[in-house]
């Protein structure tokens, strides 16, 4: 029993490596994701993403898929201007 779960462990790892290689060239809202940086202390995997607006960004992969991180930066920025335009 104890070789047979160990078994188990070890096919869920490969799976998920295999689950972050495919973010690579995956598009989510603004940002295209170029690399796989790692993995920091609490397992969470770090991505580097190019935004449309040519800029990077480096974050956790869980955030762009999530819709959390949905560009660089530069969508809260023109948000900003945008409002500072209207007033
Ligand atoms: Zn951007």
């Amino acid at each position: 029993m104890t070789i047979k779960n160990k078994e188990i462990f070890c096919f869920n790892k490969t799976t998920q490596e295999r689950q972050t290689e495919k973010f690579v060239g995956k598009k989510f809202n603004k940002l295209l994701i170029v690399e796989v940086i790692g993995k920091d202390k609490n397992n969470r995997t770090f991505v580097k993403a190019l935004c449309d607006c040519g800029g990077f960004i480096c974050t956790g992969a869980s955030e762009i898929k999530g819709g959390r991180a949905r560009s660089c930066g530069c969508i809260r920025k023109q948000t900003l201007l945008l409002k500072k335009t209207k007033n």
